[in-house]
């Protein structure tokens, strides 16, 4: 079972504080969405909301096509998982993943099988007598998960789960997280403030800065064409250009001077490092000198000054087979369609 979720016009103060501002969010059911954002932004609280903990100052969550708002949370069919998931050390594995069983009155024998169930979805079936010192840390997070679902929540509430795992761990954790999502079927909400782990596991992300929402989307979108410059920055490095543009002509202090089909008015050409290149496709960007460049494996990262803009530094991930000296001149190239342009009035704007 699975529910969606609807939030209107959603705004929490803490005193005089403002934490959550005015969101508008609907949730499919069975969707895997991450809440990504910087530390501070809200997260936490908007998890809280849902899950019944935190009564907000204005505004109203639906679950499925009930009005949850002052619902207390053990009414509720959400589950959250914490960072620190608490496991209760002098219980066996199958004792802690069928508590909320117990909690709710399932006799022993169905909640054991129910629990077996869930050991076997996170691959721990044959470690139920164990105890959770005998556990590694991407074993005690399965235990975790295979608790927060033994009571078949419809919407599962994820806070930081993988932060206090390592990073390869982590990053193998999440391909879990989302194989189990997909077999269950749960609703799940994800709070993370990792962009890339936001993109490996959800259907959508939805990007918060203090207590907004800037953007909601497919992690591609998000990326590629982000919503707002705080999105185009905060899902990964970005070169910012600024520009003029005059009866749709661009003005910059480096060498492109196409005509792109923008208002006119000042703002900033946003492009990914990735879409910059020394090897002739797409548009010139004119001459630019290799500052420094350093090698990070699948890519070289490398910082150019253009020559009629020493200023202006451009990052660019070349391929690593790519190994040009420090202060050669180079021409450098820019992947036509790669740009987004965000006017400076609304930048102030938001
Ligand atoms: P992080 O990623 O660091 O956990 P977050 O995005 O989850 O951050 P929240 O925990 O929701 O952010 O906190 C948002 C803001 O609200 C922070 O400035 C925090 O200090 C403040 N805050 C959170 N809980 C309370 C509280 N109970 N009373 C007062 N202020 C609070």
């Amino acid at each position: 079972m699975s529910a969606s979720v609807f939030l209107s016009g959603l705004s929490h103060w803490f005193d005089d504080f403002q934490v959550l501002n005015g969101i508008n969010l609907e949730i499919a059911a069975g969707e895997y969405v991450a809440l990504l954002g910087p530390s501070g932004c809200g997260k936490t609280t908007l998890l809280s909301v849902l899950g019944g903990f935190i009564q907000p100052t204005d505004g109203q969550v639906w679950i499925g096509s009930t009005d949850m708002t002052n619902v207390l949370p053990a009414k509720r069919p959400t589950t959250t998982m914490f960072q620190d998931y608490a496991l209760f050390p002098h219980m066996s594995l199958r004792d802690n993943v069928s508590f909320g069983l117990r909690m709710a009155g399932t006799p022993r024998r169905q909640r054991y099988r129910l629990a077996d169930e869930k050991l076997d979805l996170v691959g721990l079936k044959a470690d139920g007598s164990k105890r959770p010192h005998e556990l590694s840390g991407g074993q005690r997070q399965r235990i975790a998960l295979a608790r927060a679902l033994a009571v078949e929540p419809q919407v599962l509430l994820l806070d930081e789960p993988l932060g206090a795992l390592d990073l390869k761990l982590r990053r193998a954790m999440q391909d879990e997280l989302k194989d189990i999502q997909r077999q269950v079927g749960t609703t799940f909400v994800h709070v993370t403030h990792d962009q890339e782990e936001a993109m490996a596991i959800a259907d959508r992300i939805i990007v918060m800065n203090a207590g907004r929402v800037e953007d909601v989307g497919p992690p591609a979108r998000i990326y590629r064409e982000p919503a707002t410059l705080f999105t185009a920055d905060f899902m990964g490095e970005m070169n910012h250009i600024d520009v003029r543009i005059i009866n749709s002509k661009v003005e910059t202090v480096l060498g492109l001077t196409d005509s792109l089909d923008l208002p006119d008015g000042v703002g900033k050409l946003c492009v990914r490092p990735e879409a910059l290149s020394i090897d002739g496709n797409g548009r010139s960007l004119g001459n630019v000198i290799l500052q420094d460049a350093t090698f990070l494996g699948s890519y070289i990262r490398a910082r150019f000054a253009p020559t009629d803009a020493p200023d202006q530094i451009l990052v660019a991930h070349l391929p690593p087979t790519q190994t040009p000296k420090t202060g050669t001149v180079l021409k450098m190239y820019v992947e036509t369609n790669s740009f987004c342009y965000f006017p400076d009035n609304m930048e102030k704007q938001n």
